[in-house]
């Protein structure tokens, strides 16, 4: 199977979005982009043992790799219209690129996106995903739009996402209903794409949570020339963890595990009606843990000590 053979098989597809006038198969893909509105542009690499574990099944592998790039266009309020993807293989193994293009159309649907190009070489392995959406002008969310006083609120469950690598790993034993839910967590982080559209225009500023929350929040705040405060006691934890972690290590992965991909956003005083009517719904799971203050650094309110920003989360290059 040469390249375009593989391309063909696994790659091309016959269902594209309403915005893709052009797909696979000529030197560019075309997107039409309806009047008013911004492209959104993100890239994620993935590699395995760092990102993934390189003996995964390849379905969720591919599963993984779309969902945290999307996360990414949720955390701008931005729809997906479409992505590309830039392989990198050690060997045409037909059944791995099988399971691994099954686990793009499940993710696909999911999102409502279609794969319109890419790449493929041969090397070590690795996966870029380029996410491509569309966000009404001057209406995305960015990291640079918190004022002093705003609220912190984050989505869903913290620490979920290193809980679940740790069981993964083996260093957190939990019992066969946990570990459903961790692996789901782990394997298939749902991007947050219908509460980041339902924050545009409550939301000043936001992020996705991917290095651990006072990472991401500390980019808020740099962004925002700010800093914040935050109430520990109100970080929200899932049943699982209640469950089969204590309290400190809680508290730890929450603050500083990676790979939550819940949103962290800040929302002015005169909109928390509006916040209030949004989480009213009961649709999304939204839970006010702080403000932003003048002064810079991330105060924790519980322990009464001044966490430094610039010593959590993950890095590559450390
Ligand atoms: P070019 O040489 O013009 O860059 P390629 O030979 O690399 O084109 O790719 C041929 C077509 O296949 C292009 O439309 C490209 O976008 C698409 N393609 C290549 N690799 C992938 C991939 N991994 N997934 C989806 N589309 C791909
Ligand atoms: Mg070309």
């Amino acid at each position: 199977m040469d390249e375009f053979d593989l391309i063909n098989r696994f790659f091309k597809r016959d269902t594209v979005g309403a915005s893709v006038a052009l797909g696979v198969g000529d030197d560019c893909a075309l997107l039409d982009i309806p009047r008013g509105y911004q492209l959104a542009l993100s890239i994620d690499t993935l590699l395995p043992d760092v990102h993934f574990f390189a003996d995964a099944d390849p379905g969720l592998i591919a599963e993984r790799a779309l969902s945290v790039s999307i996360s990414d266009l949720a955390a701008m309020g931005a729809e997906p219209l479409a992505y590309t993807l830039a392989l990198t293989l050690p060997e045409v193994n037909e059944c791995w690129l099988a399971g691994f293009s099954e686990g793009l159309v499940v993710a696909e649907k999911r999102y409502g996106c279609s794969l319109i190009g890419g790449d493929t070489t041969r090397g070590p392995l690795c996966i870029s995903v380029q996410v491509h959406g569309i966000v009404p002008c001057d209406a995305a969310i960015k990291r640079s739009g918190a004022h002093h006083g705003d609220l912190v609120c984050v989505s869903g469950c913290l620490g979920d996402g290193a809980a679940a690598l740790a069981s993964l790993q083996g260093e957190l034993l939990v019992d066969s209903e946990a570990q459903a839910y961790f692996d789901e967590c782990y394997h298939r982080p749902l991007a947050q794409l219908d509460l980041g559209f339902a924050l545009r225009g409550i939301a000043s500023a936001g992020i996705d949570i991917s290095d651990g929350l006072l990472s991401d929040l500390g980019h808020i705040c740099s962004a925002s020339g700010l800093g914040a405060e935050l109430d520990l006691r109100a970080l929200p934890y899932s049943s699982a963890m209640l469950a089969h972690v204590d309290a400190g290590r809680a508290k730890t992965w929450a603050l500083t595990g990676g790979d939550d991909y819940q949103l962290c956003f800040t929302v002015p005083p005169h909109l928390t009606g509006a916040l209030g009517e949004l989480m009213a719904t009961d649709q999304y799971p939204i839970t006010v843990i702080g403000a932003m203050t003048a002064t810079s650094g991330i105060f924790c309110r519980e322990s009464g000590q001044m966490l430094n920003q610039s010593d959590t989360g993950y890095k590559h290059f450390q």
